[in-house]
């Protein structure tokens, strides 16, 4: 996009941590980027101090009722924007015309029909939203290439290896001569903890990543590594490589944020602050590179970086979300709504944090996998699966599992 002619964005999930580190960095770019909608699940005050800053065309709340709100607000302090509601808003904002970037940055499963949306409109995506991938991969990828989307991922790994890949490498190919890639992970804030203390750990606790601010989903994911299980399988249909090929390296600094090793031995490594703006301003100016307004790296201070490899016993997530991968079909996508379901039963404090893997096991163990014919597939195990995970919270299975 030329000066004239501003990028135009739409930002799905702006009031989350991806979306209000997405908007600093369009904030400092005016020249290169217009938003064209903004959208939130229920935070109306949040979402209105937005539109109030950055002007959209439209405003978009998941809830109906909060877009009632959000209207009475905007009345008197953004009369111009045009307020819509429900899926079908967020669906509509992530295919319109005057939309060049979307931003998918809505957490979990009801990321999925928005970002293929934009997917199917031909749209560059930049693709936080891992859920939406795990659960569609191949409809995702085929809807990429079949109406000429380009996917950039923004997870910070999955950035890094594609920094770490040939300027011409598009995501959905097996890029040449790699023998594999590397995707690191922190371990979380109790890779040090006791593990006879887990049982015991506090939500507060689980969400104090050590390197990363995030939304709670994703820092108990990270807790867990079913973060890094699903950026596994992100990492598979995004890189077009199977599973001997993604290895998973405990690097407790988030300094080098993932690896590419060549078949000459080579290994590359991006590296950089954990400031999910370097890979968010990497997607936005694409192929070129603009600041981001993160502190720059002093490996000086850093000093030392070092690996592991993950404790199997510590993290069961993580041997799940591979299991569900090689499995196929609608594995992941059931493996994916049963983490949301334990994930969040756990925040609420109904079960304890290692009742999560419990939870994941046992739905799997119930539920049927289907061939990933249709995106109705998806959803009907989708769905199976949550309630399925529901049904063992509420019979204390998962406890006594
Ligand atoms: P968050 O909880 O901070 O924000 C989530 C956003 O999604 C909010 O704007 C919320 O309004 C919206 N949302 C939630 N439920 C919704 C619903 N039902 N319908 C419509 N909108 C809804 O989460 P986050 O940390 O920003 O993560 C967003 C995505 O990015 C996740 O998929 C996460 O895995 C991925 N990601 C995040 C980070 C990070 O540093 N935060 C890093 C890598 C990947
Ligand atoms: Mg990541």
């Amino acid at each position: 996009m030329s000066a004239l002619h501003p990028a135009g964005v739409t930002l799905l999930g702006s009031t989350g941590s991806i979306g209000v580190s997405t908007l600093d960095v369009i904030a400092r770019h005016p020249e290169r980027f217009r938003v064209i909608a903004l959208t939130a699940n229920s935070r109306v005050e949040k979402l209105a101090e937005q539109c109030v800053r950055f002007q959209p065309q439209y405003a978009v709340m998941a809830d109906t009722d909060a877009a009632t709100r959000l209207q009475k607000e905007l009345h008197a302090l953004a009369p111009d924007v045009e307020v819509l509601s429900g899926p079908d808003g967020l669906v509509t904002v992530a295919g319109m015309d005057a939309v060049d970037f979307v931003m998918a940055g809505i957490v979990g499963a009801a990321g999925l029909l928005p970002s293929l949306a934009a997917a199917r409109a031909g749209k560059r995506v930049l693709l936080a939203n891992k859920e939406a991938l795990v659960m569609s991969g191949s409809l995702f990828m085929q809807a990429v290439q079949e109406h000429g989307a380009t996917l950039l991922p923004v997870d910070s790994e999955h950035n890094a290896i594609l920094q770490c890949l040939p300027d011409d490498y598009r995501p959905g190919a097996a890029p040449r001569g790699v023998r594999r890639i590397m995707l690191t992970a922190s371990g979380g804030p109790f890779r040090t903890l006791p593990v006879n203390k887990l049982a015991g750990v506090t939500p507060e606790q689980a969400c104090a990543h050590p390197n990363w601010v995030m939304g709670r989903k994703i820092s108990v994911d990270s807790a867990t590594m079913m973060n890094k299980g699903l950026e596994v399988i992100e990492a598979g249909w995004l890189f077009g490589l199977p599973m001997e090929q993604i290895e998973v390296l405990l690097h407790p600094q988030s300094i080098i944020h993932s690896l590419v090793e060549y078949d000459d031995g080579s290994m590359l490594a991006q590296m950089g602050n954990p400031d999910m703006r370097i890979p968010i301003s990497h997607a936005l100016g694409w192929p070129q590179r603009i600041d981001s307004g993160a502190g720059r790296l002093d490996l000086l201070a850093v000093g030392k970086l070092q690996f592991e490899s993950p404790d199997s016993g510590r993290y069961p997530c993580l041997a799940l979300a591979t299991a569900a991968w090689q499995t196929g079909g609608t594995a992941p996508a059931i493996l994916n709504a049963a983490n949301e379901v334990a994930v969040q039963a756990f925040l609420q404090q109904r079960i304890a944090f290692t009742a999560i893997h419990a939870v994941i096991r046992l739905t799997l163990e119930q539920c049927a996998v289907h061939g990933v014919d249709s995106l109705q597939t998806i959803l009907a195990d989708d769905a199976a699966a949550r309630a399925a995970a529901f049904e063992c919270i509420g019979s204390g299975q998962a406890v006594t599992a």
